[in-house]
């Protein structure tokens, strides 16, 4: 009978679950999720290898909810995991604040203590916790365990987590954050096995999903990122608008009346790819698109990519190396391509072959720079990090 760690990553409106071998290499067993828990829900699982090993939907109008949801699954795993025993279960949760900088075994306290972070990401840590507390109340003996989005950035320098604004403000909270933190510590734990220089020196990671951010380290350490207080900030996402000037929310909220709620959607929801290009949030549909907006939409991403990797640099005091991981990062060779030929200022020379069959390696080898395609592994990091609570507890 072998010992199984259960990873959870619970958003508003799906669960999504891995499970892995707790011993040697931490092997996947199989993965899948619930989506459109209040609306249509939809359960899917499938094998490592792919096989689909679950299906079943409840029909239009049915609130399954998070409740619903966990209690499937957890028949789902007991039919699955005959013969195994699930040791841990590993959580994303967002949020960390300023106390939690590594994961946490999970107990009432550590809950209270994360419920009341849910104003620094209203629309995430409330949906990160529900399922802590469900699975807390069906098997109240289960080891688990929180990791945080925030947590790797924690050790910046304090500068680069400041704003320019009055103490009594910072003072509550209000400062630089950071996020998919859990991407870049595996990036960071993987980098050695690709280039020692990168691990050992400074090394710009874009983790370009519908969510996308960059981070700059220094020996595997973050030392600046581009999103800040919330995962608003930085590079222009698939439906978010990344950095804005502060004075446009103030030109919103006195000349066109929106109210806070009108102005969350706009910058969450309307904005990014799908805001300017009209057409999609999705990049390979703008990619393929010949709407001259689809390719403003991209162009106006590889610019504010590019000019971030600038900041970043400064940040990190030079480059040695950059890494793209994520949807885009890893999967599409024409931004890569773009970004590359725009920032080949900071000694980055494209090995255009490598880059079509997707590297791992996709400089030349004279390029000062060297460029990776590195694909992540958030859930093999939380599953790591469960283990090794679980371990440490006994
Ligand atoms: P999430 O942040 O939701 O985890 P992903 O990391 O899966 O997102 O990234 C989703 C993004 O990756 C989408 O914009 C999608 O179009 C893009 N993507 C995936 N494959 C390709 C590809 N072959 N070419 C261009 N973009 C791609």
């Amino acid at each position: 009978m072998s010992d199984v760690v259960l990873v959870l990553n619970a958003g508003s409106s799906s669960i999504k679950f891995s499970v892995f071998e707790a011993e040697g290499e931490n092997l996947p067993l199989f993965s899948g999720q619930v989506e459109g828990l209040y609306t249509a829900p939809k359960f899917t699982a499938k094998s490592a290898i792919g096989t689909r090993i679950g299906d079943r939907e409840w029909g239009d109008g049915t609130a399954l909810g998070h409740e619903g949801a966990i209690a499937h699954l957890i028949e789902f795993f007991r039919q699955q995991l005959a013969g195994h025993k699930i040791i841990a279960v590993g959580h994303r949760v967002v949020h960390g604040g300023l106390a939690f900088a590594q994961p946490v075994r999970v107990d009432a306290d550590v809950v209270a203590a994360l419920r009341k972070l849910s104003p620094l990401a209203p629309l995430h840590q409330p949906h990160n916790l529900g399922p802590i507390e469900i699975v807390a109340k069906l098997q109240p003996t289960l080891l688990q365990v929180a990791c945080f989005d925030t947590a790797f950035h924690r050790r910046q320098p304090e500068l680069a987590q400041a704003f320019a604004l009055p103490a009594s403000i910072t003072d509550r909270g209000v400062r630089r954050y950071g996020f998919h933190g859990l991407s870049y510590e595996y990036i960071a734990s993987v980098l050695d096995q690709f280039d020692a220089r990168a691990a050992s020196g400074r090394t710009l990671v874009s983790h370009l999903g519908n969510g996308s951010s960059m981070c700059a380290m220094v020996g595997g350490q973050s030392v600046a990122s581009t999103m800040g207080f919330t995962a608003l900030d930085g590079l222009p996402m698939g439906t978010r608008c990344g950095s804005i000037d502060p004075g446009v929310l103030l030109y919103l909220m006195d000349e066109m009346g929106m109210d806070a709620r009108a102005i969350e959607d706009l910058l969450y929801k309307q904005s990014g790819l799908l805001g300017v290009s009209g057409v999609s949030s999705d990049m390979r549909v703008l990619l393929a698109s010949d709407d001259p907006r689809a390719a403003q939409a991209v162009d106006l991403y590889v610019y504010r990519l590019v000019r971030e990797m600038g900041s970043l640099a400064a940040a990190a005091g030079g480059v040695d190396a950059l890494v793209f991981t994520a949807g885009i990062g890893e999967h599409s060779a024409a931004i890569r391509e773009r970004a590359c030929r725009d920032a080949a200022w900071l000694g980055i020379e494209l090995d255009p072959v490598a880059n079509q069959s997707g590297g791992p390696r996709i400089s030349t080898a004279a390029s000062k720079v060297s460029v990776w395609v590195i694909p992540t592994n958030e859930e093999l990091m939380i599953a790591r990090h469960a283990m090794k609570i679980s371990q440490a507890a006994g």
